[in-house]
């Protein structure tokens, strides 16, 4: 037998970390790398924040699962924040974000077909985006090598031009239920859409009475320096998907709605297993309790502020290496003139500094929110030395 125990769908690199230190990983063999990856934008409160380890091991020792058919105060209790702290009304919870988007797409299709209208059933989506790996969310990006030998896709998806509001508005035909965008895509490369392109697809929506989604997966949860990235385009969606960062580490992830938005998704329409679980609650309760502040959040910006003006400048001292820098918050994208799939994994192998790679020949940068000062100098430090022996490959 030549296949390996973990089916080999990833192509998984030489770090092997048993354990974690706020912002750095230490492998099995003992290299301490400094984590602004972070799961993916995951580990918003770092690997050893108390106030998530007691609160998860007080739920495990307490109670760890009830069935959905039983009430549930603890999902009340952060179904209740989230409603208090956005734009939502109601909210489902999930055990990831590919879960959070398939909700948000039944939650689209049911808001339009609940009266019989079973004509609406298609979403317009945006080229290079990522929404997950179940069948309905490849089937909702443009990305071949997702596709790849798991025909045939899910119909009802048309793709058009990220950050293209006219090519969106052409869209819109008989069968159309909605916008399902990323404000910022993650794997597509850190790339915001445009203040018009959001509040452009906010008003189409509205004028034709279409569902609004926002795939908030990555960047949610403070990342970009407000709870959700939406706020910092003057718009509320009608659906939005959260995880990834929301259960800090801890398998999380929700699909909130308006009332109006919601109005299909009746008794018996949708379920999960483990969706909501007290333990779940208890890690999205403590996340909660520690980001969902403005003071939390001005760090975020504050700290994302200086990072980017540390980057622009340092990007000057090597043109033929870097393009630029985006994004938001502590989400930053840095976009780069060569290959950046190599330079990521020479900062990691060389360097011990973990980053992500993404699209467009972008390089991610995720930090834990956590972050400080002199998680801040080290990341410059190995990022320098990292630009300053860096050899570009032949082949890039
Ligand atoms: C990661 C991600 C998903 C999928 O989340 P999983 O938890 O891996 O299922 C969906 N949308 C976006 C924008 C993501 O970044």
């Amino acid at each position: 037998m030549t296949i390996t125990p973990l089916m080999p769908v990833y192509p998984r690199c030489g770090v092997r970390p048993v354990k974690g230190d706020h912002c750095h990983l230490i492998d099995e063999d003992g290299t301490r790398y400094l984590d602004f990856a972070c799961g993916i934008a995951v580990n918003l409160l770092g690997h050893s924040h108390k106030g998530l380890i007691g609160a998860i091991q007080q739920q495990a020792a307490t109670l760890m699962h009830v069935s959905n058919l039983y009430g549930s105060p603890q999902g009340e209790a952060l179904a209740q924040k989230l409603v208090d702290k956005t734009f939502a009304d109601t909210v489902f919870f999930t055990n990831s974000g590919a879960e959070a988007v398939e909700t948000a797409i039944k939650t689209a299709r049911a808001y339009h077909q609940h009266d019989g209208n079973e004509d609406r059933f298609e979403l317009i989506t945006f080229k290079n985006a990522f929404h997950g790996r179940t069948l309905a969310t490849i089937s909702a990006s443009n990305q071949e090598k997702m596709h790849h030998g798991f025909m045939p896709l899910l119909a009802g998806f048309k793709y058009v031009e990220f950050d293209d509001l006219e090519a969106a508005k052409a869209a819109i035909g008989p069968n159309t239920a909605g916008f399902l965008v990323e404000p910022i895509q993650g794997e597509g490369g850190i790339r915001p859409a445009s203040l018009e392109f959001m509040q452009g697809l906010r008003k189409l929506a509205d004028e034709h009475d279409l569902m609004l989604i926002l795939d908030e997966v990555q960047c949610g949860v403070a990342r970009t320096g407000t709870l959700y990235a939406y706020e910092q385009y003057g718009i509320e969606p009608d659906i939005l998907a959260t995880a990834k960062g929301i259960g800090g580490g801890f398998p999380l992830g929700a699909c909130l709605a308006t009332e109006k938005a919601a109005r299909g998704m009746v008794f018996g329409t949708h379920g999960s297993t483990y969706g909501g679980n007290p333990l779940a609650m208890a890690a999205g309760t403590a996340v909660m309790d520690a980001v969902a502040n403005d003071e939390f959040l001005a760090q975020v910006t504050e700290k994302g502020e200086r990072i980017r003006a540390r980057l622009e400048q340092f990007i000057g001292n090597y043109p033929e290496l870097f393009e630029l820098v985006r994004g938001k918050g502590l989400m930053l994208g840095l976009k780069m003139k060569v290959e950046s799939r190599p330079f990521f994994v020479h900062l990691r192998d060389n360097h011990q500094l973990l980053t992500v790679a993404a699209g467009d020949n972008t390089l991610r940068i995720l930090p834990p929110l956590v972050i400080g000062d002199a998680e801040i100098d080290e990341f410059f430090d190995k990022l320098s030395a990292g630009a300053a022996d860096y050899q570009i490959p032949e082949t890039s």
